[in-house]
């Protein structure tokens, strides 16, 4: 599975000033290219680096290396389109390849400017370890609102799928953002103070609205939201990785619409913010995927209410947010984990032939453990 992985570059002022210059510089020389290739209706790589090598360098001043990435990126574009000349913008992406620019350990790259090299600290998403090795091809380093990303594509192998006899349910929710239905909870606490504390300085900033409080209202914004990021990334690994070692499923419930499922009061409503459960649900996939872990889709409705000893449903069992006692058998335990043992219980291989798809005459059952929808997971996943 190929996936995009996208590393922040922080250089220093000047750093930054040599990395735009150079993009710049890569960036005209493409559309000097283009033209070329666009008026002889040459647009093949080996051609075009014959006629315009030595003049690129020249022009533009330009590296070896560069000379012949800024010639791949042209030719690359037209492969897409030859219907109309391509032009290219000064920020554009500048296309660099392991000689123009290498990792120096884990936490620098050296990058090979207009100015010479430069050895600038990166940031690599903590939830990713990267192998240097599976980098494949290519890499762009992009300009995104004055900051710096690497683009780095790289191969993640796919393990084989299991075949479990047993899930883990996983329920979504506010007061716990996950909770699994090993009883292991994710509380939303953490998520809710630093929330509130954004939403301070937020109010405090918005009454300012001077052009300096809105370029903090700005990055704060990035900052709430790689929070969430992370915190969903943590909560998905930590998933995954306990069923990847109990040899389980994941069962989610069907992803949309949670938002609408939930009711909340007004002050829940706000506590929940954006949290985006469709992401967490969305990291649990892919993450599943490149471990061999399943995923089955269950239909949530009446998993709160229901009890997951005896299958009594009322909402008489729902005590309080966090509560559920069992009118009818008296089973008592956290709201959420109740929840997540229902979702297990409606994937389970051993739930109740009834609730099985029809039959093996259909053809489409393959003997593999569903309920309600089943999703094997999109094909491939760009980290961004
Ligand atoms: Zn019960």
């Amino acid at each position: 599975m190929l996936i995009t992985v996208r590393i922040k570059v922080c250089p220093t002022g000047d750093q930054a000033r040599s990395i735009i210059a150079t993009m710049e510089r890569f960036n005209t020389a493409c559309d000097a290219i283009s033209e070329t290739a666009w008026l002889n209706r040459t647009f093949g790589k080996y051609t075009l680096q014959t006629i315009l090598y030595r003049d690129i360098r020249s022009d533009f001043g330009l590296s070896a290396q560069m000379a012949v990435r800024a010639i791949a990126k042209v030719a690359e574009s037209y492969l897409a389109d030859r219907s109309v000349q391509h032009t290219f913008e000064p920020d554009g992406a500048l296309v660099c390849d392991q000689r123009l620019l290498s990792f120096k350990g884990s936490d620098r790259v050296s990058i090979l400017t207009l100015d010479g090299r430069i050895v600038a600290p990166i940031i690599v998403p903590d939830y990713r370890d990267i192998d240097r090795a599976k980098i494949k091809g290519q890499m762009d380093l992009v300009s995104v609102r004055s900051e710096f990303y690497l683009m780095v594509v790289v191969d993640v192998p796919e393990e084989p799928m299991i075949e479990p006899d047993e899930v883990i349910g996983v329920d979504m929710g506010i007061v716990n953002l996950a909770a699994t239905s090993d009883g292991e909870t994710f509380s939303g606490d953490r998520c809710t103070t630093v929330r509130k504390k954004f939403a301070a300085i937020k109010a405090k900033l918005q009454r300012a609205a001077t052009w300096d409080a809105k370029k903090h209202l700005k990055r704060l914004s990035g900052r709430e939201r790689r929070f969430k990021r992370d915190m969903n990334h943590i909560i998905s690994k930590k998933i995954v990785g306990t069923a990847k070692d109990t040899a389980r499923g994941i069962a989610l419930e069907i992803l949309n619409g949670i938002g609408a499922r939930i009711s909340v009061t007004k002050a829940q409503r706000l506590a929940i913010g954006k949290w985006a459960f469709f992401e967490l649900g969305t990291f649990i996939r892919y993450k599943a995927q490149e471990a061999g872990i399943p995923i089955y889709f269950v239909d949530p409705a009446y998993t709160s209410q229901q009890c997951s000893v005896c299958g009594y449903t009322s909402t008489d069992n729902r005590k309080s947010q966090a509560e559920f006692l069992c009118v009818q058998c008296g089973h008592h335990e956290n709201a959420d984990s109740n929840a997540a043992k229902n979702i297990a219980g409606r994937a389970d291989v051993n739930q109740p032939i009834a609730l099985r798809p029809p039959s093996k005459r259909c053809g489409s059952w393959k003997g593999k453990p569903t309920t309600g929808v089943m999703g094997i997971m999109p094909t491939t996943f760009s980290r961004g």
